[in-house]
């Protein structure tokens, strides 16, 4: 298979079978300096409010761009960061980073515009998690419930820890959200027990809704089940406007994906949400 330009270049996969142990650490290790050499950087993608086009939150997505390797997709260096532990320091430069641009962008006046990041299972297990979240919030003075936690059903398999978890997170007073939501290997209890507050449709079930009608059907019923439990809902990877008609038939309240914007760096973002982009 074809990988992403940057990463086949330079031989990362070695073999078809993926075994790419050798390579895998030197990718580790240019890793391993990312933070100190300036090389990460969040983009930020909106959510936009289907009824009137406003964007209520944006999610910060995480970048790698090295020097050796060329841009790297989160898809192949987080993976990386989970087995070897840097996922620790890295995911709190995200959230560092992400209250960092809510502290600015509340000094522009620009507020009530929530900010989601994304938290690895590995990140979100470790027993301090809620004191990374709360330190960063407390360093920049920013409003708690303008951070938005997102989290996987992956991260979710263990129901006492994850619940005590989301209990000190929520007396932080951030919101929760389910990312992925429908894709995981997980039982409707969890929404019963958690304290969740936003529920996102996977991008795989979004992608056909007009012409798979499984696809279709599990959207609406994703939809109609976060009303009736009184969850804010978004549709991911929104790229046409027939998805928008639809999911603003379905009364989902909001969407996020390339119809509205591809992810953008900080600077564009903040055009786009002055209004002078
Ligand atoms: P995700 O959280 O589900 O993020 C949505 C992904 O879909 C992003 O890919 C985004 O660029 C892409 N996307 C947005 N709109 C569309 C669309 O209309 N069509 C299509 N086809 N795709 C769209 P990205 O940025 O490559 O991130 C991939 C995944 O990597 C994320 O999925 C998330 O699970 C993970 N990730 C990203 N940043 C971080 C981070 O800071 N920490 C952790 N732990 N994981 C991250
Ligand atoms: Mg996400
Ligand atoms: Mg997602
Ligand atoms: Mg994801």
């Amino acid at each position: 298979t074809v990988k992403k330009a940057g990463i086949t270049g330079y031989g990362f996969y070695h073999n078809q079978m993926n075994q790419a142990f050798p390579d895998k650490m030197i990718m580790e290790t240019h890793l391993r300096r990312a933070i100190e050499l300036d090389e990460l950087s969040l983009h930020y993608q909106p959510q936009v409010d289907l009824n009137n086009g406003t964007i209520t939150s944006i999610e910060a997505l995480l970048r790698w761009n090295n020097r050796k390797f060329g841009s790297v997709p989160p898809s192949e260096f987080i993976s990386i960061a989970e087995e070897n532990g840097l996922i620790h320091p890295i995911g709190a430069w995200v959230i560092d980073q992400a209250c960092l641009q809510l502290q600015r962008w509340a000094l522009q006046g620009i507020g009530n515009i929530r900010v989601a990041v994304n938290i690895s299972p590995k990140q979100f297990s470790q027993p301090d998690f809620d004191r990374v979240v709360s330190s960063a919030l407390e360093k920049y003075g920013v409003d708690a419930s303008l951070l938005e936690i997102e989290i996987t059903e992956s991260a979710m398999s263990n129901m006492n820890t994850t619940l005590n978890m989301l209990k000190k997170l929520k007396k932080i007073g951030v919101k929760i959200s389910v990312d992925d939501f429908g894709t995981g290997y997980s039982s409707l209890n969890y929404l019963r027990l958690f304290p969740i507050d936003i529920l996102k449709i996977d991008q795989s079930f979004v992608r056909e809704i007009q012409s798979e009608c499984k696809d279709a059907a599990i959207t609406k019923t994703i939809i109609h089940l976060a009303h009736s439990l009184g969850l804010e809902v978004v549709a991911e990877g929104v790229e046409e406007l027939a998805q928008v008609s639809f999911l603003r038939k379905e009364h989902c309240q909001k969407g996020q994906g390339y119809f509205f914007s591809k992810p953008l760096p900080s600077r564009e973002m903040e055009k786009k949400l002055l209004n002078i982009g």
